[in-house]
Protein backbone atom coordinates (compact mmCIF):
# COMPACT_ATOMS: atom_id res chain seq x y z
CA UNK A 1 0.00 0.00 0.00
CA UNK A 2 1.40 3.85 -0.84
CA UNK A 3 2.39 5.38 1.30
CA UNK A 4 0.66 8.68 2.33
CA UNK A 5 1.71 11.79 4.01
CA UNK A 6 -0.63 13.10 6.53
CA UNK A 7 -1.33 16.35 4.48
CA UNK A 8 -2.57 14.58 1.36
CA UNK A 9 -5.96 13.20 0.50
CA UNK A 10 -8.20 10.73 2.75
CA UNK A 11 -6.58 11.83 5.63
CA UNK A 12 -6.78 15.87 5.58
CA UNK A 13 -10.44 15.76 4.62
CA UNK A 14 -10.97 13.64 8.00
CA UNK A 15 -9.16 16.60 9.63
CA UNK A 16 -10.96 19.46 8.35
CA UNK A 17 -14.32 17.72 8.04
CA UNK A 18 -14.30 16.32 11.68
CA UNK A 19 -12.96 18.39 13.47
CA UNK A 20 -12.46 18.02 16.33
CA UNK A 21 -11.63 14.51 16.44
CA UNK A 22 -11.93 12.55 19.49
CA UNK A 23 -8.94 12.50 20.96
CA UNK A 24 -8.58 8.40 20.68
CA UNK A 25 -9.09 8.83 17.28
CA UNK A 26 -6.29 10.90 16.44
CA UNK A 27 -4.30 8.67 19.07
CA UNK A 28 -5.45 5.49 16.83
CA UNK A 29 -4.51 7.47 13.37
CA UNK A 30 -1.20 8.08 14.95
CA UNK A 31 -0.68 4.58 15.85
CA UNK A 32 -1.54 3.52 12.61
CA UNK A 33 0.87 5.62 10.95
CA UNK A 34 3.21 4.68 12.66
CA UNK A 35 2.28 0.66 12.28
CA UNK A 36 2.17 1.22 8.36
CA UNK A 37 5.59 2.38 7.92
CA UNK A 38 3.74 5.76 6.19
CA UNK A 39 4.66 8.88 8.87
CA UNK A 40 7.85 9.80 7.55
CA UNK A 41 9.49 9.63 3.95
CA UNK A 42 12.14 6.97 5.24
CA UNK A 43 10.80 4.40 3.61
CA UNK A 44 11.40 5.84 -0.41
CA UNK A 45 14.83 7.25 0.76
CA UNK A 46 15.61 3.39 1.57
CA UNK A 47 14.67 2.50 -2.04
CA UNK A 48 16.34 5.31 -3.17
CA UNK A 49 19.50 3.96 -2.20
CA UNK A 50 19.52 0.54 -3.45
CA UNK A 51 18.42 1.78 -6.89
CA UNK A 52 21.28 4.68 -6.80
CA UNK A 53 24.49 2.49 -5.28
CA UNK A 54 27.36 2.34 -7.50
CA UNK A 55 27.05 -1.32 -7.74
CA UNK A 56 24.35 -1.05 -10.01
CA UNK A 57 25.19 1.98 -11.90
CA UNK A 58 28.24 0.18 -13.01
CA UNK A 59 31.57 1.56 -13.67
CA UNK A 60 33.27 3.26 -16.69
CA UNK A 61 33.01 2.54 -20.66
CA UNK A 62 34.85 5.76 -20.70
CA UNK A 63 36.54 8.57 -18.17
CA UNK A 64 33.28 10.51 -18.62
CA UNK A 65 31.25 7.33 -17.65
CA UNK A 66 33.24 6.80 -14.52
CA UNK A 67 32.69 10.42 -13.05
CA UNK A 68 28.88 9.67 -13.70
CA UNK A 69 29.24 6.53 -11.80
CA UNK A 70 30.66 7.73 -9.11
CA UNK A 71 28.53 10.61 -8.48
CA UNK A 72 25.80 8.13 -8.88
CA UNK A 73 27.98 6.12 -5.66
CA UNK A 74 28.31 9.28 -3.83
CA UNK A 75 24.70 9.83 -4.08
CA UNK A 76 23.68 6.31 -2.72
CA UNK A 77 26.31 7.18 0.46
CA UNK A 78 24.15 10.45 0.68
CA UNK A 79 21.07 8.14 0.74
CA UNK A 80 22.44 5.75 2.98
CA UNK A 81 23.30 8.69 5.50
CA UNK A 82 19.37 9.55 4.99
CA UNK A 83 18.08 6.15 5.35
CA UNK A 84 19.92 5.56 8.92
CA UNK A 85 19.02 8.97 9.87
CA UNK A 86 15.57 7.70 9.32
CA UNK A 87 15.65 4.92 11.23
CA UNK A 88 17.09 6.03 13.96
CA UNK A 89 14.44 8.91 14.54
CA UNK A 90 12.17 5.96 16.01
CA UNK A 91 10.38 5.15 12.82
CA UNK A 92 9.71 1.03 12.09
CA UNK A 93 10.43 1.09 8.35
CA UNK A 94 11.91 -1.35 6.38
CA UNK A 95 15.47 0.10 6.29
CA UNK A 96 17.52 -2.80 5.42
CA UNK A 97 20.51 -3.61 8.17
CA UNK A 98 22.83 -3.50 5.50
CA UNK A 99 22.86 -1.19 2.63
CA UNK A 100 25.01 -2.38 -0.43
CA UNK A 101 28.24 -0.14 0.32
CA UNK A 102 29.15 2.03 -2.56
CA UNK A 103 32.38 3.00 -3.45
CA UNK A 104 33.78 6.37 -4.97
CA UNK A 105 36.17 5.27 -8.00
CA UNK A 106 37.24 8.49 -8.42
CA UNK A 107 38.73 8.26 -4.99
CA UNK A 108 42.22 6.96 -6.24
CA UNK A 109 44.16 7.65 -9.46
CA UNK A 110 44.84 4.49 -12.02
CA UNK A 111 47.18 6.18 -13.62
CA UNK A 112 49.03 7.84 -11.08
CA UNK A 113 52.15 5.75 -10.12
CA UNK A 114 51.36 7.00 -6.71
CA UNK A 115 48.23 5.74 -6.48
CA UNK A 116 47.03 2.43 -4.93
CA UNK A 117 44.91 1.86 -7.96
CA UNK A 118 47.17 2.29 -10.56
CA UNK A 119 46.86 0.05 -13.46
CA UNK A 120 50.06 -1.13 -15.30
CA UNK A 121 50.22 -3.91 -17.79
CA UNK A 122 51.71 -4.55 -21.49
CA UNK A 123 49.51 -1.56 -22.92
CA UNK A 124 50.39 0.73 -20.12
CA UNK A 125 53.57 1.51 -18.36
CA UNK A 126 54.46 3.14 -15.03
CA UNK A 127 54.76 6.74 -16.01
CA UNK A 128 57.04 8.59 -15.60
CA UNK A 129 58.66 4.91 -16.43
CA UNK A 130 61.78 4.72 -13.82
CA UNK A 131 59.29 5.92 -10.80
CA UNK A 132 60.02 4.72 -7.46
CA UNK A 133 57.82 4.73 -4.93
CA UNK A 134 57.97 4.77 -0.85
CA UNK A 135 58.82 1.39 0.37
CA UNK A 136 59.17 -0.34 3.83
CA UNK A 137 59.40 -4.30 4.35
CA UNK A 138 57.42 -7.09 5.45
CA UNK A 139 59.63 -10.35 6.64
CA UNK A 140 62.49 -8.57 4.52
CA UNK A 141 60.27 -7.81 1.46
CA UNK A 142 59.86 -4.19 0.02
CA UNK A 143 56.43 -3.05 -0.89
CA UNK A 144 54.61 0.10 -0.07
CA UNK A 145 53.71 1.03 3.33
CA UNK A 146 50.21 1.24 2.26
CA UNK A 147 50.20 -2.59 1.78
CA UNK A 148 51.76 -3.78 4.75
CA UNK A 149 49.57 -4.51 7.28
CA UNK A 150 47.08 -6.21 4.73
CA UNK A 151 49.85 -8.08 3.58
CA UNK A 152 51.13 -9.00 6.96
CA UNK A 153 47.80 -10.02 8.17
CA UNK A 154 47.25 -12.14 5.08
CA UNK A 155 50.43 -14.17 6.16
CA UNK A 156 49.13 -14.36 9.57
CA UNK A 157 45.35 -15.20 8.96
CA UNK A 158 46.97 -18.24 6.67
CA UNK A 159 49.48 -19.41 9.11
CA UNK A 160 46.59 -19.64 11.43
CA UNK A 161 44.98 -22.09 8.85
CA UNK A 162 47.79 -24.33 8.77
CA UNK A 163 48.73 -22.69 5.45
CA UNK A 164 52.37 -21.81 5.16
CA UNK A 165 53.11 -19.05 2.36
CA UNK A 166 56.21 -17.73 2.01
CA UNK A 167 57.23 -14.27 0.42
CA UNK A 168 58.91 -14.91 -2.93
CA UNK A 169 59.29 -11.50 -4.70
CA UNK A 170 57.75 -8.13 -4.11
CA UNK A 171 59.29 -4.89 -5.33
CA UNK A 172 61.14 -4.54 -8.08
CA UNK A 173 62.87 -1.29 -9.49
CA UNK A 174 62.96 -0.47 -13.11
CA UNK A 175 66.87 -1.16 -13.61
CA UNK A 176 66.21 -4.56 -12.05
CA UNK A 177 63.52 -5.33 -14.16
CA UNK A 178 65.14 -4.59 -17.09
CA UNK A 179 68.06 -6.67 -16.35
CA UNK A 180 65.64 -9.69 -15.18
CA UNK A 181 64.03 -8.97 -18.59
CA UNK A 182 67.35 -8.92 -20.68
CA UNK A 183 68.23 -12.04 -19.09
CA UNK A 184 65.03 -13.60 -20.60
CA UNK A 185 65.79 -12.08 -24.31
CA UNK A 186 69.34 -13.68 -24.12
CA UNK A 187 67.68 -16.74 -23.28
CA UNK A 188 64.86 -17.40 -25.11
CA UNK A 189 64.16 -14.37 -27.65
CA UNK A 190 62.68 -11.36 -27.47
CA UNK A 191 58.53 -13.35 -28.35
CA UNK A 192 59.10 -15.36 -25.54
CA UNK A 193 60.61 -13.04 -22.82
CA UNK A 194 57.45 -11.20 -23.35
CA UNK A 195 55.15 -14.47 -22.21
CA UNK A 196 57.37 -15.27 -19.11
CA UNK A 197 58.87 -11.26 -18.19
CA UNK A 198 57.31 -8.00 -17.82
CA UNK A 199 59.32 -5.17 -19.99
CA UNK A 200 60.82 -2.96 -17.86
CA UNK A 201 58.10 -0.37 -16.49
CA UNK A 202 54.86 -2.43 -17.33
CA UNK A 203 55.52 -4.62 -14.23
CA UNK A 204 53.26 -4.29 -11.07
CA UNK A 205 56.17 -5.11 -9.13
CA UNK A 206 57.51 -1.55 -9.97
CA UNK A 207 54.53 -0.05 -8.12
CA UNK A 208 55.34 -1.71 -4.77
CA UNK A 209 52.04 -3.01 -4.79
CA UNK A 210 52.44 -6.52 -6.16
CA UNK A 211 54.13 -9.54 -4.44
CA UNK A 212 54.72 -13.36 -5.33
CA UNK A 213 53.93 -15.64 -2.60
CA UNK A 214 55.10 -19.34 -2.58
CA UNK A 215 54.45 -22.17 -0.44
CA UNK A 216 56.53 -25.03 1.66
CA UNK A 217 54.10 -27.71 1.19
CA UNK A 218 55.60 -27.80 -2.62
CA UNK A 219 58.40 -25.34 -3.15
CA UNK A 220 58.85 -26.99 -6.56
CA UNK A 221 55.80 -25.17 -7.45
CA UNK A 222 56.56 -21.59 -6.82
CA UNK A 223 56.75 -19.73 -9.74
CA UNK A 224 54.99 -22.51 -11.62
CA UNK A 225 51.47 -23.36 -13.17
CA UNK A 226 51.32 -25.95 -9.99
CA UNK A 227 51.44 -23.77 -7.22
CA UNK A 228 48.08 -23.18 -7.95
CA UNK A 229 46.76 -26.55 -6.89
CA UNK A 230 48.73 -26.13 -3.59
CA UNK A 231 47.18 -25.60 -0.56
CA UNK A 232 49.09 -22.50 -0.48
CA UNK A 233 47.71 -21.45 -3.84
CA UNK A 234 44.33 -22.29 -3.25
CA UNK A 235 44.18 -20.91 0.02
CA UNK A 236 44.90 -17.51 -1.70
CA UNK A 237 42.64 -17.98 -4.30
CA UNK A 238 39.81 -18.07 -1.61
CA UNK A 239 41.29 -15.45 0.46
CA UNK A 240 43.60 -12.89 -1.30
CA UNK A 241 40.87 -10.18 -1.74
CA UNK A 242 39.09 -10.67 2.37
CA UNK A 243 43.20 -9.01 2.44
CA UNK A 244 42.47 -6.05 -0.38
CA UNK A 245 44.71 -8.51 -3.05
CA UNK A 246 43.79 -9.68 -5.98
CA UNK A 247 45.16 -12.50 -7.83
CA UNK A 248 45.33 -10.92 -11.32
CA UNK A 249 46.77 -13.42 -13.42
CA UNK A 250 43.91 -15.84 -13.65
CA UNK A 251 43.24 -17.88 -16.91
CA UNK A 252 40.09 -16.50 -17.44
CA UNK A 253 41.72 -12.90 -17.60
CA UNK A 254 44.75 -13.86 -19.85
CA UNK A 255 42.77 -11.64 -23.03
CA UNK A 256 42.72 -8.72 -20.52
CA UNK A 257 45.92 -8.88 -18.53
CA UNK A 258 47.83 -9.75 -21.28
CA UNK A 259 49.61 -12.44 -18.99
CA UNK A 260 49.50 -16.04 -18.42
CA UNK A 261 48.31 -17.16 -15.49
CA UNK A 262 50.58 -16.80 -12.15
CA UNK A 263 48.32 -17.86 -9.22
CA UNK A 264 51.38 -17.08 -7.12
CA UNK A 265 51.13 -13.08 -8.27
CA UNK A 266 49.54 -11.09 -5.75
CA UNK A 267 48.21 -7.41 -6.42
CA UNK A 268 47.15 -5.35 -3.47
CA UNK A 269 44.19 -2.65 -4.20
CA UNK A 270 42.51 -2.47 -0.68
CA UNK A 271 40.31 -4.10 0.84
CA UNK A 272 37.57 -2.12 -0.50
CA UNK A 273 38.19 -2.08 -4.21
CA UNK A 274 38.80 -6.13 -4.10
CA UNK A 275 35.75 -6.32 -2.32
CA UNK A 276 33.83 -4.28 -5.04
CA UNK A 277 35.51 -6.56 -7.48
CA UNK A 278 34.31 -9.14 -5.64
CA UNK A 279 30.36 -7.77 -5.59
CA UNK A 280 30.01 -6.97 -9.35
CA UNK A 281 31.45 -10.10 -10.61
CA UNK A 282 34.30 -7.66 -12.30
CA UNK A 283 37.83 -9.34 -12.09
CA UNK A 284 40.10 -7.09 -13.59
CA UNK A 285 41.47 -3.47 -13.21
CA UNK A 286 41.16 -2.86 -16.61
CA UNK A 287 36.91 -3.70 -16.78
CA UNK A 288 36.78 -1.63 -13.45
CA UNK A 289 38.64 1.70 -14.69
CA UNK A 290 38.12 0.95 -18.72
CA UNK A 291 41.68 0.70 -19.20
CA UNK A 292 43.48 -0.79 -22.11
CA UNK A 293 45.05 -4.92 -21.82
CA UNK A 294 45.81 -6.78 -23.86
CA UNK A 295 49.41 -7.81 -25.18
CA UNK A 296 52.24 -4.41 -26.22
CA UNK A 297 51.63 -2.52 -29.21
CA UNK A 298 54.72 -4.10 -31.09
ZN1 LIG B 1 54.59 -11.18 -9.67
Amino acid sequence: MPCLPPYTDGVVTIFLDRQPLPRIAVVMLAVAFLLTGCASGAAPATYETSASSGLETGFGGSAADGAAADGAAADGAAADGEAVAGASADEPVGVPAEATPGIDLAAHSPTDPASPWVVVNKRVAVDPVDYEPDLTTVRGYLVRPDVAPDLTALLAAAEADGVHLTLRSAYRGYSKQAAVYEGWVAQLGSAQADAVSARPGHSEHQTGLAVDVGGSSRPQCDFEPCFGDTPEGRWVAEHARSFGFLVRYTPENKAVTGYAPEAWHLRWVGRDLAGYLSETGLSTLEEVFDVPGGDYRR
